[in-house]
């Protein structure tokens, strides 16, 4: 009989505890998240667990180079497999910002209302068939020198303004989901997390760590 497959930490780069949560209930409620060999065998830890690890950089001009450049780092301070994340909105009339300065739009400190209003006159006088947007979320994954994996996610929507909605963070009350005629920001959190770009681009990350956690087991 062969010897217990033996579990594999992967850190979180994350001190976000929301993020933490949101992420092992999306690996937990994967069909095959009892059988063994793959997912079942992973330990999550998070960035909290880790408080002498000095912060990441982040200098990227992509989203993309943002969630690789985390990774790498966090995953040579800790010897751990990391995942590690970056995500942004994209909002086409005004050339894809404010993208990977989501965060910092209205400057800093980060304050997510502030970021609002600047959102909200920038837009002011563009006709809704042209507040066209997505937020993104790209994730990479790596152990020691190497990204093992990388991938991203969208949703698309339409920047509408007055705000509506309690849920969420962020410009989730601006963000409108067309098909649903429901921002972000109205919605549960089940249904965010279902259709989200993080929700999107973790089940693709959740999918590929299993496969390869099985090939290994
Ligand atoms: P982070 O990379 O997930 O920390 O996101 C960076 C910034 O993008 C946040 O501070 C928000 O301004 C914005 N953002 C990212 N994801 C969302 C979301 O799901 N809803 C609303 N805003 C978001």
């Amino acid at each position: 009989m062969n010897p217990p497959a033996q579990p594999v930490d992967v850190l979180i780069a994350t001190t976000n505890r929301g993020k933490v949560a949101e992420i092992r209930a999306l690996a937990s409620q994967r069909s095959d998240a009892k059988a063994p060999g793959g997912l079942a065998r992973v330990r999550w830890r998070s960035l909290d667990e880790f408080p002498a690890v000095i912060e990441s950089p982040e200098h990227g001009r992509t989203l993309e180079q943002n969630a690789r450049q985390k990774a790498l780092h966090y995953a040579a301070a800790t010897g751990l497999m990391t995942l590690a994340d970056d995500s942004g909105l994209e909002v086409d009339a005004l050339a894809g910002r404010p993208g990977v300065d989501s965060a910092y739009f209205a400057g800093v400190p980060r304050d997510d209302a502030a970021n609002n209003r600047k959102l909200a006159a920038a837009l002011c006088g563009v006709a809704a068939e042209r507040r066209t947007a997505r937020f993104r979320c790209a994730l990479a994954l790596a152990l020691g020198d190497d990204v093992l994996f990388e991938c991203t996610g969208h949703v698309e929507g339409r920047i509408v303004d007055p705000p509506r909605g309690e849920n969420g963070f962020g410009y989730d009350p601006h963000f409108l989901v067309p098909e649903l005629g429901r921002t972000l920001a109205e919605l549960p959190p089940d249904e965010k997390n279902r259709l989200s770009h993080r929700g999107r681009a973790l089940r693709i990350m959740l999918q590929w760590l299993d496969e390869r956690l099985r090939q290994r087991a």
